[in-house]
């Protein structure tokens, strides 16, 4: 039996592994570069909250200094993704864009306005914004990779995401399950079927708030392998105080599988799904080491790992490092779910037998 994979090619020995974060905003309060938790450790819910989701504890922290806490945990590649309706620290969530549009059409971007060049720090930036499209009767955030547009201007998905492709940018939805569940998963079929560049959804975001592996489970069913939609993990992380249960910085993420550390081989990897995702929980999601794909099994390399699940088509079928033909039998897809201790897990893309 055949399978179509993202992993065909990759070379695990020579390959880096790299950490990617594509979901972030600019600081609310103040955070240090120095530590690995999230920051400010208050619960929120003593602390009243102002218009620009600060909590009025402290001044906010620079960018800069966010982009350095990400890089002294690890991570490689990294966008800020600030809300369209956010800009230099002033908040207009709810003003048209036709009020303001050169303000709003604003980005955080390029890094040299902070002072810091992401290159000297071994860092691959792209540009990013948290943008938001009319569908279906209300506004859902589309996060736009690469491109220079910052501000969705109430239109319809669609119409976002044929602007951001005529910038050669690259979308993701994040946090789909906040306004749909996996029962209303024909909501994405027009979008996914109307632009390539939207690449695929979170089903990961922060400390797992929106959960929408299900969600994803139906739309692998229904496009099949003619149309993959990749799994994305990101942590929404603000920089602002939550409650203990709340912590976002450094909980989901991506973990790149790239020949080189270049721009180009980050959007080689992105637009192929030549990477998997991970979710900390508690823990520490364990890496995958190798994939090993045969016409008779699919095989994982996870040394940390404390159990391996096998989900085709939505339900269980294996468990354990390897998955047999005989488990895949009239199955669209099927994907690994990698557990570590404390409900951390990595979770690849689908593979299809073909
Ligand atoms: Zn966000």
């Amino acid at each position: 039996m055949e399978k179509f994979h993202p992993y065909n090619g990759v070379e695990w020995d020579d390959y880096e592994q790299h950490l990617t974060q594509l979901h972030t905003h600019e600081p609310r309060n103040t955070i240090r570069d120095d530590t690995c938790i999230h920051e400010p450790g208050i619960d929120a819910e003593t602390i009243p909250i102002d218009a620009l989701g600060k909590n009025n504890l402290s001044p906010a922290s620079s960018p800069r200094t966010l982009l350095k806490k990400y890089r002294n945990i690890g991570y490689t590649v990294f966008s800020l993704t600030e809300h369209e309706y956010y800009v230099e620290r002033s908040k207009y969530k709810d003003v048209s864009y036709e009020e303001m549009p050169e303000r709003l059409d604003q980005t955080s971007w390029p890094w040299t306005k902070w002072g810091i060049d992401p290159a000297e720090l071994g860092v691959i930036t792209l540009s990013g914004t948290e943008l938001r499209a009319l569908h279906h009767g209300s506004l859902h955030d589309v996060i736009g990779l690469d491109t220079d547009i910052g501000h969705g201007q109430q239109a319809s998905m669609t119409t976002l995401l044929d602007r951001i492709a005529d910038q050669d940018g690259l979308a993701i939805l994040p946090h789909p399950s906040k306004y749909n569940d996996a029962s209303n998963y024909g909501q994405y079929v027009s979008v996914f079927e109307a632009a390539d560049i939207l690449l695929g959804l979170e089903i990961f975001n922060a400390n797992d708030r929106y959960p929408s592996r299900a969600l994803w489970d139906r739309l692998l069913m229904h496009f099949g392998p003619d149309r993959p939609i990749w799994a994305f993990a990101g942590d929404d992380y603000h920089g602002r105080a939550r409650p203990r249960d709340g912590k976002r910085f450094n909980r989901s993420r991506n973990v790149l599988l790239l020949p080189t550390h270049s721009k180009d081989a980050v959007r080689e990897a992105l637009t192929e799904g030549q990477f998997y995702v991970q979710h900390n929980g508690d823990h520490h999601a364990p890496f995958i080491h190798s994939i090993d794909v045969t016409d008779e099994a699919i095989s994982v390399d996870a040394p940390d790992a404390v159990g391996i699940e096998w989900i085709a088509d939505g339900e269980v079928v294996a468990t354990g490092e390897t998955v047999l033909n005989d488990q895949l039998v009239d199955r669209t897809y099927v994907r690994a779910e990698v557990h570590g201790d404390g409900r951390a897990v990595s979770c690849t893309q689908p593979f299809y037998p073909i």
